[in-house]
């Protein structure tokens, strides 16, 4: 395999850049631009150490710096790595970097650091992507998943179900090759007792889904009310800047604006929708529709309602909409005399919060409601969870597989019928993890890392 390198810190000027070489002839190729100053030679260093030195390119010196060798198969990829840590302008970086590659280095793929570890064996699929959740990690609950993740949590949980599968196969194929031999109820009952097991644990994990998209992604949050509550007002407060529109006249607000924020702990990924009420303007009510609908889709919908005017038909349709959802009402102009009948709203909603968007107060109240809603501190990431479409679609896969063998299995189907679906099931998980998987899937993993990982 070639040996590869690439900038792993990032492309702008900082103090020191980091430049990774991975590969046979990582050692070799940095002892010929990595001049040291110590006795030892870069070719005798041993891994987990580093020197000071000089870097040398067409016979003059460009940088000076530090390298640090790691020696297979102790290193991030399995293979000899070399760091070398110069100054972070990114004209000495990227000529470091022609240094590496004019004396036999190849550029490195986007994630290439990374599939090398997996494929070494030092990372599981899940593992690896693990790596990519803890870079992009913007809040404390996305990093402690990611964290959980990187340290096996949804391996380990994943082999323990696809290893009882794999036995489970053992004894059918025990059973297949003796069919004119009736099997004893405890066995029968065991087999599918640890069948159903497995079900379950499949389904507490897909269950985890939602909640680590929330976590990774943000909270998909409409702000709904009708027109003139003050939704665009209150955009602009969590946001902290001018973002949409704020008018008096009703219905300005004609398309969906989109914008994250972060409150306290969560990341909500906030659209504020065109007013709901009906409307003759084709344009509005085009926007109207798209607020229904994002509605729908939704994780959160905040629901503004005005305190200084008495509820309308077009805020009970608001309220009638949103009964489902995880929802916040919001009654906004708090700084107003109120006529809002707000016992009504009490009993509609779990989480009422009095604001003044135009006062900037409340902020705390939603925050509050926030973690009342999505409870993300209680929970416990230790059995994993599933982070992303890919995995989702494999646990889906396995679950789905293993209730067909086990509804053919309680129809008294044959043994062989039961046998080709749990090995479906298992081959799923064994996808997942990894470790039966194709190139293809590989690939496309590792081609959404960045550069230099
Ligand atoms: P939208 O149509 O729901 O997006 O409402 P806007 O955000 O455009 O606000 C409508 C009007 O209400 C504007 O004149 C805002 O200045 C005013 N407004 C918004 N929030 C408050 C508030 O908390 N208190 C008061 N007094 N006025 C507000």
């Amino acid at each position: 395999m070639s040996t590869i390198c690439a900038v792993s810190t990032p492309h702008a000027v900082g103090g020191i850049s980091v430049i990774r070489i991975s590969g046979e002839k990582a050692i070799e190729i940095s002892g010929r631009i990595f001049s040291t100053t110590s006795q030892t030679p870069v070719e005798k260093m041993e891994g987990y150490t580093c020197c000071y030195g000089k870097i040398i390119f067409e016979g003059r010196e460009i940088d000076d710096g530090i390298l640090t060798v790691f020696r297979a198969p102790r290193s991030f990829t399995g293979e000899d790595v070399c760091e070398i840590s110069c100054h972070g302008g990114i004209f000495v970086t990227n000529l470091v970097l022609r240094a590496i590659i004019s004396n036999g280095a190849e550029p490195a793929q986007a994630g290439e650091f990374t599939k090398r570890a997996f494929l070494n064996g030092k990372l599981s699929l899940t593992q690896a992507e693990a790596v990519m959740d803890v870079i992009n990690a913007q809040g404390e609950q996305a990093l402690r998943v990611a964290v959980s993740s990187h340290e096996g949590a949804l391996y380990k949980n994943i082999r323990e179900i696809s290893l009882c599968l794999v036995s489970l196969l053992g004894e059918l194929a025990a059973w297949v090759d003796y069919p004119e031999e009736d099997l004893p109820d405890i066995e029968y009952s065991a087999f599918k007792t640890s069948l159903e097991n497995s079900l379950i644990k499949l389904e507490a994990l897909l269950a985890t889904y939602d909640t680590g998209r929330i976590i990774r992604q943000g909270i998909d949050t409409a702000i709904v009310g009708k027109p003139n509550v003050g939704k665009s007002t209150l955009m602009n407060f969590l946001l902290g800047f001018e973002r949409s529109i704020v008018t008096d006249i009703e219905g300005t607000t004609r398309d969906i604006v989109e914008e994250n924020v972060k409150i306290g702990d969560f990341i909500l990924r906030l659209s504020d929708t065109a007013g709901i009420r009906s409307t003759e303007d084709i344009v509005e009510s085009a926007g109207v529709s798209l607020s229904y609908k994002k509605i729908n889709q939704a994780d959160l919908v905040i629901a503004v309602f005005d305190n200084a005017r008495e509820l309308s038909t077009e805020d009970l349709n608001i309220v009638e909409k949103i009964k489902d959802k995880n929802a916040i009402c919001v009654i906004n102009k708090s700084d107003l005399p109120p006529l809002l009948d707000k016992k009504f709203l009490a009993d509609k909603f779990n989480f009422v919060v009095e604001i003044s968007a135009k006062d900037k107060t409340g902020l705390k109240e939603i925050e509050n409601a926030l973690e009342a809603i999505f409870m993300l501190k209680q929970l416990d990431f230790s059995a994993g969870i599933v982070a992303n479409e890919r995995q989702r679609k494999c646990v889906k896969d396995a679950h789905f597989y293993l209730k067909e063998a086990l509804d053919i299995l309680s129809s008294g189907e044959t043994y062989d019928a039961v046998t080709v679906l749990i090995d479906k099931s298992a081959q799923s998980l064994l996808e997942l993890t990894g470790e039966r998987v194709t190139d293809n899937v590989v690939s496309d993993v590792f081609s959404r890392f960045c550069v230099g990982k």
